[in-house]
């Protein structure tokens, strides 16, 4: 058994969205885009299934948290969104102490160089 699991705790697993579910995504909101507001025209328009909690900031991968958006709005929401993931995932690292140090110690373990027991100072 192994002791760490790869797999990233804040992010919920994707499941595939099969047509019937697509429906009712686009059922929700009557066909009204989640981030705009403005009415999908579903046959000329590209939309996609938003979560609208980000499933990467630990969003549930459910109906309650999905609606429909224009393809042009999701892009942005999604580049909002990763901007915000990578934000959390730097702060939860510093909060439990596992970011390596900016400046670490002179020949500590951290420090690409190290002294040896004679004096002597040389990269690692
Ligand atoms: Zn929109």
């Amino acid at each position: 058994m192994a002791l760490v699991d790869v797999e990233d705790v804040g992010t919920t697993v994707r499941q595939k969205l099969p047509p019937h579910r697509r429906l009712q995504v686009w059922e929700a909101t009557g066909g009204r885009c989640v981030l705009c507001d403005q009415k999908i025209d579903g046959a000329r328009e590209r939309w996609i299934a938003e979560h609208i909690r980000a499933l990467e900031l630990g969003g549930v991968d459910d109906l309650v948290n999905m609606g429909p958006a224009h393809e042009a709005c999701a892009l942005e929401k999604t580049k909002d969104d990763h901007h915000r993931a990578g934000k959390a995932k730097r702060q939860k690292l510093r909060h439990i102490g596992a970011e390596a140090s900016k400046r670490p110690m002179p020949c500590g373990k951290a420090s690409p160089w190290k002294r040896k027991l004679s004096g002597e100072i040389v990269a690692r």
